[in-house]
């Protein structure tokens, strides 16, 4: 993980003066690495001890340690005691980390999908199934103008329904290969077991269920492609040929959202944080904004790995979302769910930072969407081929949580023109609850349908739309289990 800069310089200079002490060599951090070990069963000390010497480590799943060193740093660790095979010298970086992360021959596993094989296993199921699922273009990739797709589920998939929408997202980093299996699978099972089981059958009955399960089509392209498996970032600016593109160049697309946008990532162009120059500079972000503008989505997940953790709304200075007790109980239901997979626990929860330009304090920040980044998996961005399968089971009966919560509690309804029946794009207003760093949420446009997601309880709402006479409820209840309706007309004004 990169630290800030300025932190980083701090550490080098901090650790050059103890390794100077410590151990024979001074390292001089310019000399080149040109090669990779790989050792296994590391005691967690010993992990620590290599960290300490700020050797990287380039995956660690199951303590099992692929790492990247100059050859001092080697000697270090060979004088240390360190057990390791040493997998391949070269003068090139690239060469070396696509041997450890794709592998002896340099190819990745085909337990991952290429971009064309998910698009063509969700052809297949649309072909069998064209009542239950479709998919749509949602936009084109910044540099290389391929299409992004969404695909939707729902029992009626060809009308667009006036219900709860859920989102499930992946690959926004595009080396995060396992986040679009977990959609394609999850995507199977829910038309496979439509009619078949009852749970689902009542999912597809009730919601609308939409993927995008890769938003980063050309960086998805260069890690699938054997290119470069360190891609995270979109492919902004990458050659014209595909295959000598330049790492670390690009932006990343999960810190180019405009909810705080300047208190988030790096204004570097190097860093693998880079935002960007301005919010919504890349086509891949403007692609998911159209959707999520469109649908709305009440609850959503954003797969990423790795760390078996998820991250919600928000800590923001000392505050937490308005709707903290109802995220936070959200995000460890889906939590409890997932088996680490040491298949010792489950997964942890923690708050993300609210001023960065993530999706997360978008999708709440800016609709409401209680908006959940899952951390897949654990020790790398790209798993070995036989901890896939593993990963992606885990993670479905999180997303199962997930799909259940779309049931509410919470109220719901159509606000619409009193004289005219017309649906209004209104403001539905719980002043006890938000604060001012959240956006005042509002109705569908296409529908004038609002979902606010509630403990049972009591609530103050007000609802207003311009030119509208505005409505107070003061002790609105909502009921346990279940969406409480409460349709709304409002008046116009007389001039
Ligand atoms: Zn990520």
């Amino acid at each position: 993980m990169r630290r800030s800069i300025p932190l980083l310089i701090f550490i080098l200079l901090f650790l050059s003066v103890i390794r100077a002490y410590d151990s024979p060599q001074v390292f001089d951090n310019k000399v080149q690495r040109t090669v990779i070990l790989y050792a296994e069963s590391v005691p967690d000390e010993t992990i620590q001890q290599i960290q300490n010497f700020r050797i990287e480590i380039i995956s660690r799943v199951r303590n099992n340690l692929y790492i990247i060193a100059t050859e001092t740093e080697r000697d270090l660790l060979r004088e240390r005691g360190l057990s390791f095979t040493e997998v391949l010298t070269s003068d090139d970086e690239l060469t070396l980390y696509k041997r450890a992360m794709y592998g002896e021959d340099m190819k990745l596993s085909d337990v991952y999908h290429t971009y064309d094989q998910i698009l063509t296993s969700i052809q297949g199921l649309i072909d069998e199934y064209p009542g239950i699922i479709s998919k749509e273009v949602i936009g084109q990739t910044q540099q290389g103008k391929r299409d992004i797709h969404a695909v939707k589920v729902s029992n009626n998939v060809q009308e667009d329904l006036d219900r709860p929408v859920i989102l499930f997202t992946g690959a926004i980093h595009s080396r995060e290969l396992v986040t679009p299996e977990i959609c394609l699978e999850l995507i199977k099972r829910l038309i496979t077991g439509y009619n078949k089981d009852d749970r689902i059958t009542e999912w597809l009955n009730s919601f609308e269920i939409y993927f995008i399960p890769v938003i980063n089509v050309d960086g998805h392209y260069i890690v699938t492609q054997n290119i470069d498996p360190r891609w995270r970032k979109n492919a902004r600016d990458a050659t014209d040929d595909w295959k000598t593109v330049r790492y670390p160049m690009g932006i990343d697309l999960n810190r180019n959202y405009d909810f705080n946008f300047a208190r988030g990532g790096s204004s570097d162009p190097e860093s693998v944080r880079y935002r960007g120059e301005y919010p919504f500079s890349e086509s891949e972000v403007r692609a998911v904004r159209s959707l999520v503008e469109r649908i709305r989505p009440v609850l959503s997940i954003n797969y990423h790995s790795q760390g078996e953790v998820i991250f919600y709304p928000w800590v923001w200075r000392d505050m937490h979302a308005p709707d903290d007790k109802l995220l936070t109980e959200i995000a460890q239901g889906i939590a409890d769910q997932i088996v680490t997979m040491d298949g010792e626990g489950t997964y942890d929860i923690a708050y993300g930072a609210g001023m960065v330009g993530q999706s997360y304090p978008w999708l709440y920040g800016r609709y409401g969407t209680f908006d959940f980044i899952v951390e897949t998996g654990r020790g790398a961005h790209i798993f070995p081929p036989d901890e896939v399968q593993g990963i992606v089971e885990a993670n479905l009966p999180g997303a199962f949580h997930l799909l259940d919560r779309g049931k509410g509690p919470g109220l719901t309804g159509r606000v619409t023109d009193a004289n005219t029946g017309d649906a209004l794009h209104a403001i539905v207003w719980f002043p006890t609850i938000e604060s001012e760093e959240v956006d005042r949420r509002t109705t569908k446009p296409a529908t004038g349908r609002y979902y606010r997601l509630l403990s049972p309880g009591s609530y103050y709402m007000v609802v207003m739309a311009e030119g509208y006479e505005t409505k107070v409820y003061r002790e609105l209840e909502v009921r346990e289990g279940e969406w409480t309706e409460l349709n709304i007309q409002l008046k116009p004004v007389v001039k």
